[in-house]
């Protein structure tokens, strides 16, 4: 556990009276080594976030954007917008009172307020899509040409929220320069060159999700052709795991 995961669970704690702040500041301390002040201000922030209120000492941007991310997963995100608004006010806040344009902070309160305007995100709609598929397939022939035909050629647009992990590229370069062009799991030569640069196309896949906490490292990393890529997110063999990344 990072101290950003521990001091959201004890911040947590605290919200719900489960803790004091000080007892859960001690804890951080001790436990992850946060200095005193840090863990007071990550648990603040916390339950301000919760109730929507302005805070005055902020995290920095990752643990900001661990907190959001963290609120947006929890309670089906109900507590988002208080999120939302609570960030805000700490921006303008703080960007009166230092003459300072909080350029990365307001990135994360426009994407995440973007979510809270009803912007789909990105996985919610490729879920509603393959849902549809799923229907579609269904149907009888006759009844899908007929909605073929009722539904426009050209396709309408949509905007839609991504979150993604940063990956390090030297890892990936590290992994490919160690595949040598062959698939580490069927050991097969990738299928074809890259367009641009003739390099062989194999894709960087994590063996444990970083979703699921895994290390964005060489150990945690392979080398796969397409088909052992595909084969690995959404082949019957591996029914626990989840497409991702
Ligand atoms: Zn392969
Ligand atoms: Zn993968």
């Amino acid at each position: 556990m990072t101290s950003t995961e521990a001091a959201f669970v004890i911040a947590k704690r605290v919200f719900h009276e489960e803790l004091t702040q000080t007892e859960g500041a001690r804890q951080l301390n001790e436990e992850f080594r946060l200095n005193i002040n840090s863990a007071k201000i990550m648990i603040t922030v916390y339950g301000k976030m919760m109730k929507g209120l302005e805070f005055k000492r902020a995290l920095s941007v990752p643990d900001m954007s661990y907190y959001l991310a963290r609120i947006m997963s929890e309670n089906d995100s109900k507590y988002l917008p208080n999120a939302v608004e609570a960030l805000w006010k700490h921006i303008a806040y703080y960007e009166k009172r230092n003459g300072v344009t909080l350029r990365s902070l307001r990135n994360l309160h426009s994407s995440y307020l973007a979510i809270v305007n009803g912007i789909t995100s990105f996985n919610e709609l490729s879920e509603s899509f393959d849902e549809a598929v799923k229907n579609a397939m269904n149907l009888t022939e006759g009844q899908r040409k007929k909605r073929i035909s009722q539904k426009s050629v050209i396709p309408k647009t949509k905007p839609v929220v991504v979150y993604v992990y940063e990956r390090n590229p030297y890892v990936v370069a590290e992994v490919l320069a160690r595949a040598k062009g062959v698939c580490e799991r069927c050991e097969a030569s990738a299928p074809f060159k890259r367009k641009k640069d003739g390099s062989p196309y194999l894709e960087v896949h994590h063996k444990i999700r970083l979703a699921d906490g895994g290390e964005d490292t060489v150990t945690n990393a392979i080398a796969l052709c397409p088909n052992c890529h595909r084969d690995l997110h959404f082949g019957e063999h591996n029914k626990a795991l989840q497409a991702d990344g």
